[in-house]
Order: C-alpha cells, then sequence, then structure tokens
C-alpha cells in the first residue's frame, strides 16, 4: 500500500470518527468521549492532508513542508491562546467569529480556484456556489458576532420591503452565474461576491431579540456548505464530508430551536421574513416589585418541599453553577426535592446552561427540560431564577406586541413563590421588561448570583449547625 492510499483509507477512517463524533454530542452522558472521538478524527485528518499535499505539490517537499509547519505554528498558537483565554460567556461570540473564517476560506479558495485553474462548467459553478455561500457566511457571522458580544444592538433593523431586497439579491446572482458560465470573467464573480457580503450583513441584522439562537445555530450550518464547497473545489472528499456533517447537522438544529421557540424556520433563514417587528406593550415598570434578602430566602428553601431551580445567562455571566451546585446537594440532603427547568434558548449558545450545570457536577436526571418541568411549576413551594429574563417572561403569552410573542416560556409564575435573583432592574437579552418581577408571588434578591447563593448557602449552613 503506498502512503497515498494509505492517507486516502485515514481519510475514511476520519469521517467516520466524525460521524460517531456528533452521535457522542447528542447526549451529555457521552458528549466527552463524542469530543474524544472528534479530537482523535481530526488529527488522522491533518495527518493524512499533509502527506496528501507532499504528494500533490509542485513546490519541493521541503518548501510544502515548510509552508505547512508556518500555517500549523499560526493556526495552533492562535487557537490554543484563544481556547485559554476565553470566558465561557463569550464561547457564542467566538463561535460565531470562527464561522466567519470559514466563510472566508471559502471566499479565498474559490477566487484562488477561478485564477489558477482552468475550469469546465461545473466546476464554475462550485467555485460560483462556494463564493457566494462563504461570502454569505462571512458577512453574516460577523453580524452575529457584533451582536452576541452586545457591540451591535440585538434589535432588528428594518428596511423598507427587506425580503424583496433579498429576493433581488438572489435573482440577481442566479443571471450573473449564467453569465460567468458564458464567459468565464471574474467581473460577475466580483460583482456578486459584493452583493453576497451585502446579503449575508442584512441577513442577518434583520434578526433580532430573541430570534438570535436560531441565527447562531443556522450561521453553523452555512459554514459546513461553505466548507463542503471549498471541499468541492479543492478535489477533497474528507472536506466535502465534513462540510456537509457541520452544514446539516447545523440544519437539523436549527430546525429544532424554530420548532422549540415556535418560529418559523423559513422565516427565520430569511431574515425575519414575515416578522412585523410589533412594539410591546409591555415597556416600561409596571408597578411595585418586592424584595427579600439572601437570609430569608434560606428560610424560605429550609421550609420548602418542592424547588425548582431556573438557570439564565446571569448565572454564566456570575459563575455561579458552582455554589448553585452547592446548595442543592445541601437541600436535597434535608429532603428537598429540587430539580433544574432549562430553558432550549437560555444563556447564549445552545445547550449553555447543560454545560455550566455538567461542569459543576449537578446530577443529569435533576435537570429537566422546559417541556418536561412546565407543568410541575403549579405543585412547586419555591422558585429560583437565577439570571434568566426572557426565558421566564409571561409577556411572551400574553402580550401578542412583545417581540418574544410566540415564544414558549418556563412557567414560573405558577408556582407558590418565585425568587428573582439579578443585579437591576435591567432588561434582559431581547431588551424588553418582565411582568413577572411585578406579580404579587414574586420577589427580587438583587445583587451578583454568586454573592446571593453563596450567602443562602452560608445561612443554610448556620441554620444546620444550630439545630444539630
Ligand atoms: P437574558 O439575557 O434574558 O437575561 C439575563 C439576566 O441575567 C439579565 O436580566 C441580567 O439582569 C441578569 N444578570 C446578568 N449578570 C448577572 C449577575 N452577575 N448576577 C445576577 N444576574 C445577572 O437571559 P436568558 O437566559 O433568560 O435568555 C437568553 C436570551 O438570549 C434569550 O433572549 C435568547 O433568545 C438569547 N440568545 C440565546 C442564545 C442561545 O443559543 N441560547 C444565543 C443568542 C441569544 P441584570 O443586568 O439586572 O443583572
Amino acid at each position: 500500500m503506498t502512503l497515498v492510499s494509505l492517507a486516502q483509507a485515514t481519510y475514511v477512517v476520519a469521517a467516520v470518527l466524525f460521524i460517531l463524533s456528533l452521535a457522542g454530542l447528542s447526549q451529555q452522558e457521552t458528549a466527552r468521549r463524542g469530543n474524544i472521538l472528534g479530537m482523535v478524527g481530526m488529527v488522522l485528518a491533518l495527518a493524512a492532508t499533509v502527506v496528501l499535499a507532499l504528494d500533490s505539490s509542485e513546490r519541493s517537499a521541503l518548501t510544502t513542508a515548510l509552508l505547512i509547519a508556518c500555517v500549523f505554528a499560526i493556526g495552533a498558537g492562535v487557537g490554543v491562546w484563544r481556547a485559554r483565554t476565553v470566558e465561557m460567556t463569550q464561547m457564542p461570540e467566538l463561535i460565531a467569529m470562527l464561522h466567519s473564517f470559514v466563510g472566508l476560506a471559502a471566499v479565498l479558495v474559490g477566487f484562488n480556484s477561478h485564477l489558477t485553474e482552468e475550469a469546465d462548467a461545473v466546476h464554475q459553478v462550485e467555485v460560483f456556489l462556494g463564493v457566494l455561500i462563504g461570502a454569505v457566511t462571512f458577512t453574516g457571522s460577523i453580524v452575529a458576532y457584533l451582536k452576541l458580544s452586545a457591540k451591535m444592538k440585538s434589535k432588528p433593523l428594518t428596511l423598507p420591503g427587506r425580503n424583496w431586497l433579498n429576493l433581488g439579491a438572489i435573482v440577481v446572482s442566479a443571471v450573473l452565474l449564467a453569465v460567468y458560465i458564458a464567459t468565464g470573467s471574474i467581473v460577475p464573480l466580483v460583482i456578486m461576491t459584493v452583493i453576497a457580503l451585502a446579503l449575508g450583513f442584512h441577513l442577518v441584522a434583520a434578526i433580532g431579540g430573541g430570534d438570535m439562537p436560531v441565527v447562531v445555530s443556522m450561521l453553523n450550518s452555512y459554514s459546513g456548505w461553505a466548507a463542503a464547497a471549498a471541499g468541492l473545489m479543492l478535489s477533497n472528499d474528507l472536506l466535502i464530508v465534513t462540510g456537509a456533517l457541520v452544514g446539516s447537522s447545523g440544519a437539523i438544529l436549527s430546525y429544532l430551536m424554530c420548532k422549540a421557540m415556535n418560529r418559523s424556520f423559513i422565516s427565520v433563514i430569511l431574515g425575519g421574513f414575515g416578522a412585523e417587528g410589533g412594539t410591546s406593550s409591555a415597556a416600561g415598570e409596571q408597578g411595585e416589585h418586592r424584595e427579600v434578602k439572601a437570609p430569608e430566602v434560606a428560610a424560605m428553601l429550609e421550609a420548602a418541599g418542592r424547588v425548582i431551580i431556573v438557570p439564565g445567562y446571569g448565572m454564566a455571566v456570575a459563575k455561579a453553577q458552582y455554589p448553585v451546585a452547592d446548595m442543592v446537594a445541601m437541600l436535597r440532603h434535608h429532603g428537598v426535592e429540587v430539580r433544574f427547568g432549562v430553558h432550549p434558548v437560555a444563556g447564549r449558545l445552545p445547550g449553555h446552561m447543560n454545560v455550566l450545570l455538567a461542569e459543576a457536577k449537578v446530577p443529569y436526571d435533576i435537570v429537566l427540560e422546559m417541556d418536561e418541568i412546565n407543568d410541575d411549576f403549579a405543585e412547586t413551594d419555591v422558585v429560583l431564577v437565577i439570571g434568566a429574563n426572557d426565558v421566564v417572561n409571561p409577556s411572551a403569552m400574553e402580550d401578542p406586541g412583545s417581540p418574544l410573542a410566540g415564544m414558549p416560556v418556563l412557567e414560573v409564575w405558577n408556582a407558590k413563590q418565585c425568587i428573582v435573583f439579578k443585579r437591576s432592574m435591567a432588561t434582559g437579552y431581547a431588551g424588553v421588561q418582565n411582568p413577572l418581577f411585578f406579580r404579587e408571588n414574586s420577589a427580587m434578591l438583587f445583587g451578583d448570583a454568586k454573592a446571593q447563593v453563596e450567602e443562602i448557602l452560608t445561612a443554610l449552613r448556620v441554620s444546620e449547625g444550630a439545630s444539630a
């Protein structure tokens, strides 16, 4: 067996490992194994790619090896530095940024292919589509990065006739494809690239508030298709397979998130198609809110039989998951039934809360999805809403003008007592005031979530010591 055929066989093994990796990532219990399989697959894929590059390069083996080593050193250096310094709360924007790199790579590969290769019509279509998808992914991901890092407002950009603008961009691109195939000139390719860059910007800028999670997973899908297109242009089978895996799993995730949020898949992909951007009647404060202090909450928890904790983005910001896990262990030890209710879009990336709770070693079997727990709030004594806001906002169900309207939420207000941990009366990600804070059975526990939970823990320990 030659080294080249061994490298090709390695590609097949890597592809199988990627599939197993995705299967492992579908469940918390097997996610760690899924990650390891993916990493092994990537090491094999890189090794095989180097072998194939050395074999097919027109340069000397030494020059090619040096070029590859330089690229590796830069990529691995930046990757290791970012992975070590990134805060968990910055993960979504980092992912958005990485998607933009995939898009940019597809654009560059496309132009390189146009400039250096003799192309037949099929290859021209590959180049054109690769650049188109890559350019849309590039600017779309940059807008997502800016929105997720709060450098740009999450409010949707609603240009007049925006759906026609999108449709026009697609029709003009189709005409440019025909011109490109007929003439082989770079001009239609360049014009389409400019249009696709604008389209990517507009598609994501038009999506706002609570719909951003779907955009993140949709861009994940686009980046997969951009990689698959680059694979076609480079005739790299593994890149095609891997791109298709990422593209289709991202599309499935987007579909599932749309279903969970009661949004139309088509309308979100088309950039808020049909969204009217209604004005909320829930703006501003809505009456008096009540405040409690940590020791009072500790007393309520001790007296409670059933408790549900609803975590949100604020728990991630405060890194409160560790004292929360300690508090849960202590309450369970005293016979209180404690469970978590996790909304599909809580936090800033799909599965964000599950990752944090797993990190703090909260048992998986007490972490329930919204659909599994929503009917149980009525029989619950105390709900602790820890740094969540939009995902417990009743206006999503009660106010048709709200930007959150139609999104299912955790119905925490049905419990006997609901304690909301946050630092102020500020709104959540979607910028909508939350009527929950002004309900009779709600009380606010102001302050950093981690400090407040630690104070509750201290009070519980004091009371345990006193009764021992
Ligand atoms: P929200 O962003 O709606 O609210 C978070 C709350 O946490 C804020 O009200 C904030 O209030 C509070 N908070 C922040 N820091 C702290 C702290 N240190 N201590 C205590 N409280 C704190 O979060 P949710 O999880 O409820 O909702 C997620 C939102 O993000 C949804 O709108 C979702 O659509 C969107 N989104 C989700 C993505 C995903 O994939 N999951 C991706 C992109 C967007 P205060 O400032 O007063 O403390």
